[in-house]
């Protein structure tokens, strides 16, 4: 019987074992860590937010920062409605929350381990733990696996190592081309008076650009004790990982809190001051904005204890001016909830995503996140390491 080693016993390997039960090879995985699947463990806060109920292969994509153009051909073949069929016909029930995340229907990310070793289990599949991959080489048309432990020979090898520096080392020994890793999903670091001592606020309809890099993204914004967090915020880091790393995590960001118009502000704001010029500017309330950050706002122009009747051009200007065109120093990033994943990794360009073979080296498979795609939060990230596996397992299964 031919040998088929899995590397790396997270989210992609165990689904591709998952789904080796028509398979005549003899299927070992080879996982470092003591347990598998420990990343899947803390996803989504310790929930497991699996997918997202996204249906439109070419929609799905445009929520990948890297990868889109490759993944449409692969979600063509599993998408979300097949993660959702598949959990399934395995009796594991999901949900689909309001803003269409997709959980384990008892927000456990154990229901999903449990899964997939029942599968890998009843597809007896072997493991081998605290094994770590220390060298891969090919010849003619044999993989020798140089681990810690032993010397396993495969006739063929699927890697799902992950965001491993040491695993790309030794792709890229093979031949491979590692596009750098840097930090995806992060959150902006800002010391600015304006936002002191807000943590906790939030404005649901932001807009936020950095105009160096010409992105832009629309949503929630959080003010948090050390900056900005929220959608928005973790979009926007995700579309310009690369170019924000090399800004060293220092550039200028533009918010539009409330995405309004600045002349319909200001409009605005002149005709309170004649309906209400007997009030103060700070008892104030506009556009939902909370009475923390419009004291805060009125601090940063000077002028938080005028009558509206008093508020000159320059002021209601100046108002509507910090409303709709923020700029904001940032001057670093931080984990959101220890959650992130890696922009970079094997090059795209080196793989088949009809099969996810290598186009260098036959008998060479890659999936999830060793691969160069990443994905903005909401499930899309786990999708593309169910699709490309499952898409790996048609390659090993007999016809039935
Ligand atoms: C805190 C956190 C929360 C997240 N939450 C979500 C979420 O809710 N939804 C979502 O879609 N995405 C989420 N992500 C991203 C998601 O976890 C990853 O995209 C996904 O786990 C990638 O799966 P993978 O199989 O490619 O790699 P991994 O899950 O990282 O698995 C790789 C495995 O390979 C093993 N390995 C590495 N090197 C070797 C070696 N040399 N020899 C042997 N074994 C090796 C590792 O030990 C590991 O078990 C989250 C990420 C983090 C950090």
């Amino acid at each position: 019987m031919k040998q088929l080693i899995i590397i790396g016993g997270g989210a992609a390997g165990f689904f591709l074992a998952s789904n080796l039960k028509y398979c005549n090879w003899n299927v070992l995985i080879i996982e470092q860590a003591k347990k598998p699947l420990q990343k899947l463990k803390i996803s989504g806060g310790g929930r497991c937010n699996l997918s997202n109920a996204c249906f439109v292969p070419k929609e799905l994509t445009k929520f990948y920062p890297r990868g889109a153009k490759e993944l449409l051909n692969v979600f063509h073949q599993f998408q979300p409605l097949d993660t959702i069929e598949w959990f399934k016909n395995k009796n594991t029930n999901i949900k689909i929350e309001s803003d269409n995340r997709i959980f384990p229907e008892t927000n456990s990310s154990q229901t999903i381990i449990d899964t997939l070793l029942n599968e890998t289990s009843s597809n007896q599949i072997n493991i081998t733990y605290e094994t770590q991959v220390t060298q891969i080489t090919k010849n003619e048309n044999k993989f020798n696996i140089q681990t810690n432990q032993n010397l396993y020979c495969a006739d063929s090898v699927v890697i799902c190592t992950g965001s491993s520096q040491k695993m790309w080392k030794i792709i890229e020994k093979l031949g491979h081309k590692i596009i750098p890793p840097v930090p995806s999903l992060f959150t902006f670091n800002c010391k600015n008076s304006l936002i002191q001592n807000l943590q906790g606020i939030s404005f649901l309809n932001a807009e936020v650009s950095i105009p160096q890099l010409k992105i832009k993204e629309n949503g929630p914004i959080l003010i948090t004790h050390w900056g900005l967090s929220g959608p928005a915020i973790l979009r926007l880091s995700a579309w310009g990982a690369r170019e924000i790393a090399n800004l060293n995590y220092n550039f200028s960001i533009n918010i539009n809190w409330i995405s309004e118009k600045f002349d319909t502000v200001k409009e605005n704001l002149y005709k309170i001051k004649q309906a209400h010029p007997k009030k103060t500017i700070s008892s104030l309330k506009i556009y939902n904005i909370t009475q923390r950050f419009w004291l805060n706002l009125l601090d940063h122009v000077g002028i938080s204890n005028k009558l509206l009747a008093d508020l000159g051009k320059k002021d209601i200007n100046r108002i509507a001016e910090i409303i709709t065109h923020t700029q904001l120093i940032i001057d670093g990033k931080s984990t959101y909830k220890n959650e992130f994943v890696t922009a970079g990794g094997v090059d795209l360009k080196e793989i088949d995503f009809k099969t996810m073979q290598s186009k260098l080296i036959s008998g060479l498979y890659f999936a999830g996140e060793v691969l160069n795609i990443d994905a903005v939060t909401g499930g899309f990230n786990f999708q593309a390491c169910w699709s490309e596996a499952f898409i790996i397992s048609k390659q090993f299964k007999y016809k039935k």
